[in-house]
């Protein structure tokens, strides 16, 4: 069904338009749930609906499906976790794929995912404003599209699939509007091409920011880090297995704080002090953390031989800048000629999302949970707001679908002749 327009029949329906003043161009009811983002996360839930036999309609604001990875992710990028913990339901990567599935080899997947289970979204439809109409038990869910134009979607259930990394952050830092070079935040980043022989600042030390980092050298550039909080730098890998899946293995039988110590002891053993080089650890351990506060500990791709071997140069957080000089807290100050914000992103459900007991945070601290469940009132759900990955978002699919086609097999409307809209 996704794609696919359908209007409401009879008095409910005609009650409700003559509640509804028109404000769009155009009306829209769809018998199944409403999908906002076609990321994986949104792709999952649409799968797991359709194979119980529920439709849905899949909205997305760009002209392709998992616009993320395909337009803002740089190009060395390959899943940080190995691929098997990166499927999504009910469908398996090729054989073909490495362990570390490269973006191009993730975006083919999320193509073939969509096109396995025929999901159709329906393109150029940003969301501007999401609310439940309390006296028609119904959610109006109102999109922009090319050349600004409006359409109106009512339904049931409203699936907020939109992802943690909807809006690039951008943090405050004294005098950057008036830096003397380019500023780039890593999600316009593709690779150090344009960087050769360069001094470039990368601000933050995540995943994105020590990988930039490495990348910048790879084409001979002059990077340096701004690391303005602890951080877990954790090797990909340990005993031959992939430091991710072990830690899934122990937590089947240790305390978190038990394989957190086992962690970092192997971390120690693997990667050295990575404080005598400017990365100081969080006094919490790196599960512990995640847990906590969804802070992701950073897996070591080879940036770190970079930074002891001097190549990448290891600065405190930035105090302020002044043309092309950079002021750090503990007073050093180096010229650079570009700078690459390496800051995460934001999700941007709170400003299109009204009323609900969900709580999505849009404050300037990425670091925060943006929500705190899958499931709101009224027929809400929220899919891959967990930090907890494409494994999080599957988890998310499987228990939505489930929970939807309960109340969808009891719901009256679901029998309502469906036939095209169209509305002046
Ligand atoms: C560089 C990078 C590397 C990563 N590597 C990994 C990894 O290896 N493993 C892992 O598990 N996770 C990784 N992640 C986390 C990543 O966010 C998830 O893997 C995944 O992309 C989340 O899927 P999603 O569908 O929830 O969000 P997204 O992929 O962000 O998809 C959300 C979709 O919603 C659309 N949208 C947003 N706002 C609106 C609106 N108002 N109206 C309509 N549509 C809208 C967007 O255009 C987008 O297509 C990485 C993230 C980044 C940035």
């Amino acid at each position: 069904m996704e794609g696919g327009f359908w209007e409401l029949e009879g008095k409910r329906a005609h009650d409700f338009r003559v509640a509804n003043v028109m404000k769009s161009s155009a009306c829209v009811w769809v018998p199944g749930p409403i999908i906002i983002g076609a990321g994986p996360s949104g792709l999952a839930v649409a799968a797991c609906l359709k194979q119980r036999g529920v439709p849905s309609l899949v909205l997305e604001r760009a002209d392709c499906i998992g616009s993320l990875w395909k337009n803002r992710t740089y190009d060395r990028l390959r899943l940080h976790l190995p691929k098997k913990y990166c499927e999504l339901p009910s469908y398996r990567f090729p054989k073909t794929c490495p362990t570390y599935p490269t973006k191009q080899q993730f975006v083919a997947y999320l193509d073939a995912y969509a096109e396995h289970f025929d999901i159709r979204p329906a393109f150029n439809r940003t969301v501007v404003s999401t609310e439940f109409n309390h006296n028609f038990r119904l959610w109006q869910v109102r999109t922009v599209g090319i050349e600004y134009v409006e359409v109106e979607y009512m339904s049931r259930w409203v699936v907020v699939a939109t992802g943690e990394n909807a809006v690039d952050h951008f943090p405050q830092l004294e005098g950057l509007e008036d830096f003397g070079g380019p500023i780039i935040h890593s999600s316009s980043y593709k690779s150090g091409e344009q960087f050769t022989l360069k001094r470039v600042l990368v601000v933050g030390c995540g995943n994105s920011g020590m990988e930039v980092s490495l990348d910048l050298c790879n084409y001979n550039a002059l990077p340096s880090l701004a690391v303005r909080d602890s951080v877990h730098v954790l090797p990909q890998k340990m005993l031959g297995k992939s430091t991710f899946g072990l830690s899934m293995l122990l937590l089947r039988w240790f305390p978190t704080w038990l394989v957190d110590r086992f962690l970092l002891l192997m971390t120690y053993f693997i990667l050295g002090d990575t404080t005598k080089y400017g990365l100081h650890r969080p006094r919490q351990g790196p599960l512990e953390l995640k847990n906590r506060l969804g802070k992701t500990p950073v897996l070591d791709v080879g940036t770190l031989s970079n930074i002891k071997s001097g190549r990448i140069k290891v600065f405190r957080g930035v105090k302020r800048i002044k043309g092309n000089a950079v002021e750090f807290v503990d007073g050093k100050v180096e010229n650079f000629d570009a700078i690459v914000l390496a800051t995460g992103y934001k999700s941007n459900v709170a400003s299109w999302l009204k009323e609900t007991d969900m709580s999505f945070e849009e404050g300037d601290a990425p670091s925060k949970p943006f929500m705190n469940g899958w499931k709101g009132e009224n027929g809400l759900y929220a899919a891959g707001f967990t930090r907890h990955g494409l494994l999080g978002a599957s988890n998310d699919a499987l228990r939505i679908a489930e929970d939807i086609h309960h109340s969808w097999m009891l719901d009256e409307t679901k029998h309502y002749v469906a036939f095209p809209a169209s509305r002046g």
